[in-house]
């Protein structure tokens, strides 16, 4: 973990320090190490959070986009009573879960079950093949608005074990490499597969990453499914509309148009 608690305050691993877990109030021991980024471990060397994994650069480089007091929040089921720490967890409540490691489809839908209001950053470069099935795959991508692309076949774009997620997920497919140029929207932009499909299509949208952290804290409802599905399925209603007004029918209706204008702003 990034934090431990000391003296009751959010502090970063350094030689020599403790702290304390502030999920099971036990001992943390500050790890600084030349292997590994500075991290806390417990003392114990047995995690109270069984879905933490070992945090990666890309991991760090994430975390540290967003605000400190967003970084690694606890979240409590007041039903269950079940705790677990989210990477990520903004004012609005959204929380964004960085998954480098491969999952467990079971330990992914717990965590898609235990946070719902919440989205994937995956890292696309974990295995040599994610980056170039995605660019062969991209060709099949058919584009709505701006930004926004229908897929008939998302295996071919994405890793398999993330087609049929109930959330978001983001395909960062720069991982660590900061020579990729900004130019190169393609890959400095992030990927994303939409859950559930319009009309038998997966939908994907590019989103600039600096507008992720952005909208995560400002706009989450841009970021998730809901409204930007159904904002879908009504662009392909009003084209299929659109194409039968040669035969007389009437063309989309200006509110539709206003809400299209709305959604540009925010994708590539
Ligand atoms: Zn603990």
């Amino acid at each position: 973990m990034k934090f431990a608690q000391i003296n009751g305050v959010k502090a970063e691993a350094q030689q020599g320090l403790r702290g304390t877990c502030d999920i099971c109030q036990s001992v943390m021991i500050a790890k600084c190490g030349k292997e590994r980024i500075k991290h806390w471990a417990h003392k114990s060397k047995i995690s109270c959070d069984s879905w933490w994994e070992n945090e990666t650069e890309w991991h760090r480089a994430w975390k540290n986009r967003f605000p400190e007091n967003c970084q690694e929040i606890i979240h409590r089921d007041p039903a269950s009573g079940e705790i677990h720490k989210a990477d990520i967890k903004t004012t609005s409540g959204l929380v964004i879960e960085f998954q480098r490691s491969a999952i467990q489809p079971d330990e992914m839908q717990s965590r898609e079950r235990f946070y719902k209001n919440m989205l994937w950053v995956v890292d696309g470069t974990r295995l040599i093949r994610d980056y170039p099935r995605f660019c062969k795959g991209f060709r099949s991508l058919r584009q709505t608005v701006k930004g926004f692309f229908l897929s008939s076949f998302p295996d071919e774009c994405f890793p398999a074990n993330w087609l049929t997620c109930s959330v978001p997920v983001y395909f960062d497919f720069q991982g660590r490499d900061d020579s990729v140029p900004q130019e190169d929207a393609r890959r400095s932009a992030l990927w994303c597969l939409f859950p559930n499909r319009v009309e038998g299509f997966a939908v994907v949208a590019g989103v600039r990453r600096e507008e992720l952290v952005k909208l995560a804290s400002t706009a989450p409802d841009l970021l998730i499914a809901q409204g930007n599905l159904c904002y879908i399925a009504e662009y392909i209603r009003l084209q299929r509309e659109n194409a039968a007004a040669h035969t007389g029918r009437q063309y989309p209706d200006p509110l539709a148009l206003l809400n299209a204008r709305r959604f540009r702003r925010h994708r590539l």
